[in-house]
């Protein structure tokens, strides 16, 4: 019985980080257009149909009404669902990692990580679709990590300062080298984030970003789909390196030097 209680228990916990993801696949739609995210119900892009109830349950709607909209037949696309699927998985590694509190949520510290996460989703999206990311997220992640001071106090403020500077600065001067190398908005994510997470994850953020953004562009070159020229949102692969390293970056640096 016991077991089944805890069953249910995280199954609510995937549920309720679905459901904030859901939410923000709305931001994500209509942050750029500058239409509000709050007031507006949630509609079809196609043929504007107000979605009911059913049409709106996390991860559940999508596999029930194949990925279609029940109206007009317009394909849903699958982005939603990997993002709520997302959310959920961030919720419960949050869970896991930093703890549950009150209610069957989370513990503060799993609070500010899946706040971050969200953060991260948005901005990686705005950047894939607009190639533009707003400041306020690099604010909003700011205004975590001083948070952070509190609830995460293994890393220290000076700590704290040198990742901020720690990859962006050399961002910063490569992009004064080289045009374009680096949008402004990757700059300002990795300063934010490095005040949040300190220097060993956002060496290991900018490691993993790296790798996957040239991986995706190798495989783009051999399709032929993306000729040396070509510019790509690199907000992306670093929001994902980002996530790898909130979860892991400091238990796999410390590894990593423990062999020199
Ligand atoms: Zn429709």
């Amino acid at each position: 019985m016991a077991a089944v209680m805890e069953f249910v228990l995280w199954l609510f916990r995937f549920v309720m980080g679905a459901s904030v993801f859901s939410f923000l696949n709305v931001v994500i739609v209509r942050l750029p257009k500058e239409e509000t995210v709050i007031a507006g119900r949630s509609h079809c892009p196609r043929c504007g149909r107000i979605l009911k109830p059913k049409e709106l349950i996390p991860c559940v709607s999508f596999l029930v009404l194949r990925g279609k909209c029940l109206g007009c037949g317009q394909k849903i696309s699958l982005r939603y669902f990997v993002n709520e699927l997302l959310g959920g998985a961030a919720f419960v590694g949050c869970g896991l990692i930093y703890g549950c509190g009150s209610l069957g949520l989370l513990s503060l510290r799993g609070w500010l990580a899946f706040a971050y996460l969200g953060i991260l989703l948005v901005v990686a999206w705005m950047d894939w679709d607009t190639r533009i990311i707003y400041d306020r997220f690099h604010i909003g992640i700011f205004l975590l990590g001083i948070l952070a001071l509190w609830l995460f106090p293994e890393h220290m403020i000076l700590e704290r300062l040198i990742g901020a500077a720690a990859v962006s600065l050399p961002m910063l001067l490569l992009s004064l080298l080289v045009e374009g190398a680096f949008g402004g908005g990757d700059i300002k994510l990795m300063a934010a984030s490095g005040w949040l997470l300190g220097v060993r994850s956002i060496l290991f953020a900018m490691f993993a970003g790296v790798v996957l953004g040239a991986v995706y562009c190798i495989g783009m070159m051999l399709r032929k789909k993306l000729s040396r020229k070509d510019q790509f949102a690199f907000g992306p692969f670093l929001a994902a390196g980002l996530c790898l390293a909130l979860f892991w970056g400091d238990a796999l640096m410390a590894w990593y030097l423990s062999f020199l």
